[in-house]
Order: structure tokens, then sequence, then C-alpha cells
């Protein structure tokens, strides 16, 4: 990303990972130490919301797309753009530019504020090109049964459900070849906790 005159060195790191892998969970513990985290999933559900986006999205997608309350229904979207890859960069199109607009934003309003280091927590920062926007690319990963196990959990979903996420996502061998720096989070949330704490104190020296 440019750097503007007037804005602090900065670096910024996506984090990402698969269905369950523990982007929360790390996250979490970063915003517990006071990082800065832009949450594009938030940001892209801000959008959705806007007037302007829903009338692009009824215009491609037609007005069944909306719910009785005027709002773009996103589990039938979801569903789909699951189903229909074309449809799905037909969605992209209506989202991507706007969703980078918007990170390029809060990127320079936290460089302005001084903050040396910006996470971006974005589930599809590889597939949606987001990792040409950050210094450094951070992956979460565990191994699938762990994925599986820990969504079944969390979500009350079926097994069946999250295999087919998973098999819809990158897979992981070619993600890990865009990362700087990967947790493995087979273990326990203590075990990642302290293999995070020691990223940060690497970065610290870094910044
Ligand atoms: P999604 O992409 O679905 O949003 P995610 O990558 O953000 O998932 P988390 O929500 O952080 O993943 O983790 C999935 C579930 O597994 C959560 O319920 C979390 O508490 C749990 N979890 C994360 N790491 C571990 C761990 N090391 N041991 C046990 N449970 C874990």
């Amino acid at each position: 990303m440019k750097q503007n005159k007037n804005e602090k060195k900065s670096i910024i790191i996506g984090l990402t990972g698969g269905i369950g892998s523990g982007k929360t969970t790390v996250t979490e513990l970063l915003l517990e130490k006071g990082f800065p985290v832009i949450d594009a999933d938030k940001i892209s559900r801000e959008i959705m919301d806007e007037p302007k986006t829903g009338c692009e999205v009824v215009d491609c997608f037609g007005e069944n797309i909306v719910d009785p309350d005027g709002k773009i229904d996103r589990r039938k979207l979801r569903k789909i753009v699951f189903e229909d890859e074309s449809l799905l960069k037909e969605l992209n199109k209506i989202f991507h530019e706007k969703i980078r607009n918007r990170i390029n934003i809060d990127i320079s309003s936290l460089k302005k504020d001084g903050k040396s280091v910006i996470f971006l927590d974005a589930p599809l920062l590889i597939e949606n090109k987001l990792d040409k926007m950050v210094d450094e690319v951070w992956i979460v990963f565990c191994s699938i049964e762990s994925q599986i196990e820990r969504v079944m959990k969390r979500d009350n979903s079926s097994r069946k459900e999250i295999e087919q996420i998973i098999k819809r996502q990158m897979p992981l061998d070619e993600k890990l070849e865009c990362a700087n720096l990967v947790f493995k989070n087979d273990g326990s949330v203590l075990e990642l906790k302290e293999k995070l704490e020691s990223a940060l104190q690497s970065l610290n020296e870094r910044v």
C-alpha cells in the first residue's frame, strides 16, 4: 500500500485461515492486547446494508433477494452464490472495490492515529487478493478434523455442511504458499496464545 507523506510508517498484517481454524480466537487476543484489527467481514456486512449496494444487488439478483424489511437477505444470497460460481463473480464485482476503499480509509485513519501495527482480519484475504494491501500474511490453520469438530460444536452445524464449506475453500497448501508466518492451532488455546505472544514479540523488534 502507498505511504502518504503525512502518515507514519506502519506495518499492515493480514490475518487469515480456513473456517474454524482460529482466526477469531487470535483476533480476540490481539484486541485484548490493544492492537487495532480491521474486520473485513464487518465491513462487507456494512457495505451490504448501504442502500446503493442494495440497489446494485437487486439489479443483478432480482427483487427476491430482498427480505420483508427491505434488506438484502444474506442467507439467500450466500446460498445462491455458493451454488453458482458465475453469480459469485458478479457479486464480487459489486463488492470488491467498495471493500478495498473502506479498508484503505480505515488503514489511513489508524496510521494517522500513530498505530505502528495494524491487523486486517479477512477470511478471504488471499482469494479476494486483499493480501496485496498488506505487508505480511499470517495464517492460522489446524487439521481438517479439528476444523470440523470445533465448528460443529460452535455453530451446531452438521459435519457434512462443514465438509462442503472446507471443500469450497482454497486448499490450505495453496494458502500457506502466501504466508509469512503460520500458527498451527491443533493444540490448546493457551498454546495458540503462546505462539501469538512470541510472534508479537519478534514483531515488536521489527517496528
Ligand atoms: P470462522 O472462519 O468460522 O469464523 P475462525 O477461524 O474465526 O472461524 P474461531 O471461531 O476462532 O475460528 O475458532 C473456531 C472454534 O474453535 C471456536 O469455538 C473457538 O473457541 C474454538 N477454538 C479455537 N482454537 C481452539 C483450540 N486451540 N482448541 C480448542 N478450541 C479452539
